[in-house]
């Protein structure tokens, strides 16, 4: 089964502002995935409706086969979710936000400190672990962000443009982080990007969404052909 599958998602905002028009979208186990287009297509209204931030109007939702509208409290173990907006409280110190998402997932304590600490580690922020959130650059929060969706080892991680506002050097160093969770530890990626670069540097398969509908679906490698 396909770590995500959508079926004739549609969302209506207010009355009649159609911001999706019955998509239909699978994303194999293992890829890693981009969701392109333009600024208003769609992506955060169908990113935010996977992991339940969104309600949608009608359509089907799949992770790993479960239902989403039946049976979200099993398919939250297998999302972990990095949004554009930090939502962290900034006056948590950075181990404890961490440790605070691995409560909410029921994780053990003697298993969430030590993972805690691998995350923390790996994107650069041990050091700062006893800093509050709010003394950290933009760049940190943001590896923070993904340092608490990794915490509960989810199978499927949802970034919805990750590198947004990061300088190229950190961007390159994200970019290798995610390529090695993606290989080493098998985590199906989707993200959301207005670069096409990091698409092209990360992605095997692409859907490209405008006007709320699927205008393309295909490889990177296919997409880099036509261009
Ligand atoms: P709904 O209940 O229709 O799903 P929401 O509760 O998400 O809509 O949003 C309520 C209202 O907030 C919208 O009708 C809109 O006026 C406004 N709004 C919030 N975010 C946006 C946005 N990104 N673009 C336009 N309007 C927005
Ligand atoms: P993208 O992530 O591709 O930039 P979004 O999914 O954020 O696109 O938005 C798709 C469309 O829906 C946009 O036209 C946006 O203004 C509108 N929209 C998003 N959220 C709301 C909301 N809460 N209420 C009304 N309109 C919204």
């Amino acid at each position: 089964e396909p770590a995500l599958s959508i079926r004739g998602l549609t969302k209506v905002y207010g009355n009649d502002f159609h911001a999706l028009k019955g998509i239909d979208l699978n994303v194999p186990q293992g890829d890693f995935f981009a969701l392109l287009g333009p600024n208003g297509a769609g992506k955060s209204t169908t990113l935010g409706i996977v992991c339940s931030l969104v309600n949608k109007t009608a359509g089907q939702v799949k992770v790993f086969g479960v239902d989403i509208d039946t049976n979200f409290s099993l398919a939250k173990y297998h999302l972990g979710v990095v949004p554009q907006e930090f939502n962290f409280n900034q006056f948590e110190k950075v181990y404890d936000i961490v440790l605070t998402q691995a409560g909410y997932y029921g994780m053990p304590m003697r298993e969430a400190r030590p993972r805690a600490r691998q995350l923390l580690e790996d994107l650069g922020l041990w050091d700062k672990r006893d800093n509050v959130a709010r003394m950290l650059s933009g760049g940190m929060k943001r590896r923070l962000m993904i340092a608490r969706a990794l915490i509960h080892r989810p199978k499927l991680l949802i970034l919805d443009e990750p590198t947004a506002g990061v300088d190229i050097e950190l961007r390159r160093s994200m970019w290798e982080y995610m390529r090695r969770i993606n290989r080493e530890e098998g985590t199906t990626i989707i993200l959301t990007t207005h670069y096409l670069e990091e698409a092209e540097n990360l992605c095997r398969n692409i859907a490209i969404i405008n006007h709320g509908e699927i205008v393309k679906n295909t490889t990177m490698r296919e997409l880099l052909a036509e261009l």
